[in-house]
């Protein structure tokens, strides 16, 4: 099932890509595992996939060591400062930076181990008050206290955009968050790349891949409806 989910993706991606004009190889697919059986993420790296994002830090450290190590887990979920040593040998990016207090601790940690973390800014870009992530008007603020500190590089933005039917209606979301890319990048900050921008789930990866989505993070629709217990 999750091969068939997964070429089905790939279809979606690569006419998102089309009607966009966009090359398919500017487009990550992030495998979302949270929840899943060390089987099934198997069966994603069989057919070909690298790219896992997970949103607990207990998940990533017990699945990782499971399997290959030419997996790239992705932290996409909220981050409480007391799990980040445990994060850092194990994600190539941390995608849910909401706050400078969880910089700064990332930044120790990544100093001490002598490397850089590259981080995404998350933006709460409906302004939803269930959701985590920084305000619109606060990210450039936030990216510049973040790029002055050793250990981080900024690589752009992300959002998850409020829970809907109609994937039109995230539309808005999406270019927000790339408009706000384009200005904070003109601004030539030091460390911030943004090279990135983190958008996009089941219901609708397509919509932001044609809004300027770098990294789509798909979880449902590769490997079906999560039990919470
Ligand atoms: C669970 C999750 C996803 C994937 O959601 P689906 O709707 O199952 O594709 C994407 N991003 C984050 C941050 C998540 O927690």
């Amino acid at each position: 099932m999750v091969r068939e989910n997964l070429i089905a993706v790939e279809e979606k991606i690569r006419e998102a890509c089309a009607r966009a004009g966009r090359n398919r190889e500017d487009v990550t697919l992030i495998c979302v595992t949270k929840t899943k059986p060390v089987e099934m993420l198997e069966e994603a790296y069989a057919a070909g996939q690298r790219n896992f994002g997970e949103n607990k830090v207990q998940e990533i450290c017990l699945k990782a060591p499971q399997l290959p190590e030419d997996i790239r887990w992705h932290m996409i979920g909220h981050l409480q400062r007391n799990k980040v040593k445990q994060v850092m040998d194990k994600a190539v990016m941390i995608h849910s930076v909401d706050n400078l207090r969880l910089a700064e601790t990332i930044s120790r940690e990544a100093v001490k181990r002598n490397m850089v973390m590259p981080i995404l800014i998350e933006v709460n870009a409906a302004g939803e008050e269930s959701k985590f992530g920084i305000a619109l008007e606060e990210t450039e603020q936030l990216v510049r206290q973040a790029a002055a500190l050793p250990g981080l590089q900024i690589a752009g933005l992300m959002t998850i955009a409020p829970y809907t039917e109609d994937p039109e209606s995230n539309r808005l979301y999406f270019r927000q968050l790339r408009e706000l890319s384009v200005d904070i990048k003109s601004k030539c900050i030091d460390n911030v790349t943004m090279d990135h921008l983190s958008m996009g789930m089941t219901g609708d990866y397509q919509v932001a891949i044609e809004e300027g989505a770098t990294l789509i993070r798909v979880g449902t629709g590769i490997f079906g409806e999560r039990n919470y217990v």
